[in-house]
């Protein structure tokens, strides 16, 4: 039996994959992407200790208001740091009967060893991915994230190659991930993809500016505002082709 260390949770998602779900944030991510609104949940071995059963119990409680649709999302910091937990959590959420969401970075994917094994059994029990795609550009990923895209994208082909159905989710940042330029290219790459169902921009905004604040950690996006509603259309002209 393993452990879950969960960074929060909340009993009403109406966003975060299909219908209404229980959201479980676990805690720990290796990315530090300049616009992350949840820096306190990047530390990893902190944060509130849950066994599945315990976890499902709880989630359960909330099951009459999930409809034909509704279940669980497990996101994060980044939910694949604990992907023993994980597997576990959606194998006996699916023994009862719970529909299973990951929202995830896909950071941790590598498509070799024991990584990829246990993912593969992750999958087995994973009814929907939202997979966030920070930046379609390699050197610009890194700038922003700290860490390439390319095992990002290796993990959109490759639940692309297993029919799994997928959200996109990609922040739109000004100056930074919403020239038309790289939301082409995006597009371009969502094209050759066959299992894209939704494809979510989602407006950088700055709400989480005081966590930094508090955890005594400069701002990277100082003076970014959002983005206003005429490049947010612009965007979903380009992308929701
Ligand atoms: S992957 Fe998510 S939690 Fe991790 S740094 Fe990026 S935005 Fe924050």
């Amino acid at each position: 039996m393993h452990k879950g260390f969960v960074h929060s949770m909340e009993s009403f998602g109406s966003v975060d994959g299909p219908g209404i779900r229980f959201l479980i944030f676990l805690q720990g991510c290796p990315m530090r992407c300049q616009f992350c609104h949840n820096p306190d949940s990047w530390k990893t071995g902190v944060g509130e200790e849950w066994s599945a059963d315990d976890l499902l119990d709880k989630a359960e409680r909330f099951k009459s208001y999930w409809g034909d649709k509704g279940g669980i999302t497990v996101s994060g910091g980044e939910a694949l740091m604990q992907i023993d937990f994980l597997i576990e959590l959606f194998e006996k959420a699916h023994q009862r009967g719970i529909n299973t969401c990951l929202d995830t970075s896909a950071q941790p994917f590598r498509k070799e060893g024991e990584m990829f094994e246990k993912f593969e059994r992750l999958m087995a029990v994973t009814d929907t991915v939202l997979l966030d795609i920070k930046h379609i550009n390699d050197e610009e990923h890194r700038k922003l994230t700290l860490h390439s895209n390319k095992n990002i994208l290796d993990c959109a082909r490759y639940l692309s190659d297993i029919h799994k159905p997928v959200w996109i989710r990609h922040v739109l940042i000004p100056g930074i991930t919403d020239k038309d330029e790289y939301l082409q290219q995006l597009r371009s790459f969502l094209d050759t993809l066959t299992n894209v169902e939704r494809i979510d921009i989602l407006p950088y905004h700055t709400l989480g500016v005081y966590k930094y604040e508090k955890l005594g950690i400069p701002y990277p996006l100082q003076g970014i505002e959002s983005p206003s509603k005429d490049r947010i259309d612009h965007a979903n002209a380009i992308l929701q082709k």
